[in-house]
């Protein structure tokens, strides 16, 4: 069975002037899903939040929220979604309790449901100690529990969230992404960022946009599929026959890097074991077995910056990893 999608979109685009900030641009989240929109300062996230929460008007595209079309029915539509923009609508001179109670009715949550609906967001967003509290007094992380109680207010069934942890210290981060995974159990949650290991600590799947585009979209292990040049590197104790290693199961080819050292391009993932095994039948003193991967930051530089940077394993890890791949 197919999972339900909450917010389908298609071919959005968004022009400011002649500038065109989000191109043909797709997204679909499914119920139960927490989706990272990932992207450098400038690659349409923001703009992108603002057209699904119904705040700008696309300049073509659609936008389908829980089966309802947000343009054609914006009323009905907007109430599947909470939302908390880049720069939150708080009042500084209100109590978080106040606040609340003003958004309850922005919300237009009845009358005798409010006080219990802000009880349940100021519970889930541990506001508590600090409800009667001017907004003004608190530390920037408690302000985004309060923007973040004010879109959870009405239960919507999608939250979206535009880069909830800038401007926090380490401590407050931590604090908010915990928040938003407990959120991910009763919501689905869109999260824009432009820092990698959040959409990690928080995100099912990720949608890296540049430039107004999606260059990717999927988990995090194909992600980790994107890697580009899978390259193992070999030094033996002394020259060691060229021609045997490019017969290697998958070697596309061989280059000599001087001192016995050679590097084996694969057309995929390298086989370190063969290597090794090949070395054990020749006789020849392995003292070298390096796999060069891309960490996942560095296939995210590369999808935005189409640039690569190799790390390396050491021979420890590639035996490791082959252990366990071998059993
Ligand atoms: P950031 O993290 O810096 O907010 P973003 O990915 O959210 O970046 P947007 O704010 O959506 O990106 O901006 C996308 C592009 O559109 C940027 O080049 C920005 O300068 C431009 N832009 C955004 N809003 C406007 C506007 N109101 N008028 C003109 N250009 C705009």
């Amino acid at each position: 069975m197919s999972k339900q999608a909450l917010i389908q979109t298609s071919a959005l685009n968004r022009y400011y002037g002649k500038y065109h900030a989000v191109n043909d641009f797709n997204l679909t989240l499914h119920k139960g899903e927490v989706l990272g929109l990932l992207g450098p300062n400038g690659a349409g996230k923001s703009t992108t939040m603002q057209m699904l929460t119904g705040n700008i008007f696309p300049s073509s595209g659609t936008i389908q929220i829980n089966g309802v079309d947000l343009l054609d029915n914006p009323k009905q539509a907007k109430k599947s979604i909470g939302y908390l923009p880049e720069q939150p609508p708080i009042y500084r001179d209100m109590t978080a309790s106040e606040f609340l109670k003003y958004c309850a009715a922005l919300h237009d949550i009845p009358k005798d449901k409010r006080q219990s609906a802000i009880d349940i967001a100021i519970e889930r967003c541990g506001l508590g100690d600090v409800a009667n509290k001017l907004i003004a007094n608190l530390s920037k992380g408690y302000q985004q529990r309060v923007g973040i109680a004010q879109a959870i207010l009405h239960q919507p069934q999608v939250v979206i969230l535009d880069e909830p942890t800038v401007g926090l210290d380490p401590i407050q981060i931590t604090e908010i992404r915990e928040l938003i995974r407990e959120l991910g159990k009763d919501h689905s949650v869109i999260l824009s960022t432009h820092i990698l290991p959040e959409v990690q600590a928080v995100c099912d799947r990720v949608q890296i946009i540049k430039e107004g585009s999606t260059v990717f979209s999927d988990t995090f292990e194909q992600l980790e599929q994107r890697q580009s040049a899978p390259v193992l590197l070999v030094g033996f104790e002394s020259v060691v026959d060229e021609n045997e290693l490019s017969t290697l199961a998958g070697v596309k080819s061989v280059q000599l890097l001087g001192e016995a050292r050679y590097q084996l391009n694969y057309e995929e993932s390298p086989i370190a074991s063969d290597v090794f095994q090949l070395s054990v039948a020749k006789g020849w003193k392995l003292n070298e077995l390096n796999q060069q991967t891309e960490s996942l930051e560095q296939i995210f530089m590369n999808l935005i910056h189409n640039e690569s940077v190799a790390s390396e394993n050491t021979v420890e890890e590639v035996v490791k990893e082959q252990v366990a791949k071998n059993g």
